[in-house]
């Protein structure tokens, strides 16, 4: 597979790194051919202002959205985004790693999607009607490949566990797994995620390392997380509102959008548990 891996650490002698190293290695030896794009490194402009659509009129009012349509379609975007805009078409595979700050991602990746994605590439594409709700969550430019996230976070893993304080793991990263990464199109395989990691030793290292190399060989195999396609039949349009008799009685929140629980009778609890463990 084509391996594209998005970086977003400053510090190449961090753990990140290290993790970034041994990701790299052990693609590059199941034969994956592996691209880098280290944010910090190449001084990444994180911010979307006026200077990304320098066709813009000087006088015009600047509205994100338009000016991210008509520069997607004339062909008017930076060079720095058009570049990954490439990256992205060529890899059948994202990964992209962080650490955890602040229950997300650092804003240069944050900066990376909202420039990146442009209307018309990974949002507003696709018909809108009272049968298709445009080609998102399952369908668009991006469907056919696979994402997933690497994650290192100070908290241990009990914190974010179904009843830990910080909530449950797959609650903080669904903006990210679903609203980011699922919505062009991906298929999302579970996190792989380090915990505790302030401090860590070079036992837990070799231990992180070494869960991140299974992951690294099982990219082929590891099944999707289940998400919902949004034209798939479960969710009323234009509503957008998952029809009433799926999900468990009463749930509410992200699990609803998964598909599997309506078939295993699984509680959402005891499949975040099993994505937890997953992500081990
Ligand atoms: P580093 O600091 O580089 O290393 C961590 C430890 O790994 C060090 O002790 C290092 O010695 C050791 N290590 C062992 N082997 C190696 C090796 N081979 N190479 C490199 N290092 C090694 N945490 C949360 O859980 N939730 C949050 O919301 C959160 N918010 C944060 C916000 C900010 C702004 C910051 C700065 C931190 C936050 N944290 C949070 C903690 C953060 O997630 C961790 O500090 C981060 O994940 C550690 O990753 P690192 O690559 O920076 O580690």
């Amino acid at each position: 597979m084509k391996v594209l891996l998005v970086f977003a650490h400053p510090e190449p002698r961090s753990l990140n790194g290290a993790l970034r190293d041994v990701a790299i290695k052990e693609l590059e030896a199941q034969g994956h051919e592996v691209r880098v794009s280290d944010l910090y490194a190449e001084g990444w402009k994180s911010e979307i202002d006026r200077a990304d659509f320098p066709s813009l009129a000087t006088d015009t009012r600047f509205v994100p959205v338009a000016a991210s349509k008509r520069a997607f379609e004339t062909g008017a975007l930076t060079e720095d985004v058009r570049s990954e805009i490439d990256k992205l078409l060529w890899a059948d595979m994202l990964i992209l790693q962080f650490p955890l700050w602040w229950f997300s991602m650092p804003a240069i990746l944050k900066g990376w999607v909202e420039r990146v994605y442009a209307y018309g590439f990974a949002y507003g594409v696709g018909e809108h009607s009272d049968k298709r709700w445009g080609d998102r969550y399952g369908e668009g430019a991006l469907a056919g490949k696979r994402a997933m996230l690497i994650v290192t976070a100070g908290g241990w893993e009990e914190h974010y566990s179904t009843r830990g304080v910080n909530g449950p793991i797959d609650d903080l990263l669904f903006p990210i797994n679903h609203g980011i990464l699922y919505y062009p199109g991906y298929d999302v395989l579970p996190p792989f995620v380090a915990y505790r990691v302030d401090g860590l030793d070079e036992a837990g290292f070799e231990f992180a390392a070494e869960r991140l190399r299974e992951r690294m060989r099982t990219l082929r195999s590891t099944q999707p997380i289940p998400y919902r396609q949004q034209n798939g039949g479960d969710y009323l349009i234009p509503s957008m509102q998952l029809r009433p008799e799926l999900g468990e009685p009463g749930a509410t929140g992200f699990a609803l959008h998964l598909n599997d629980a309506d078939d295993a009778g699984e509680t959402s609890g005891q499949r975040s548990q099993l994505q937890v463990a997953g992500a081990r």
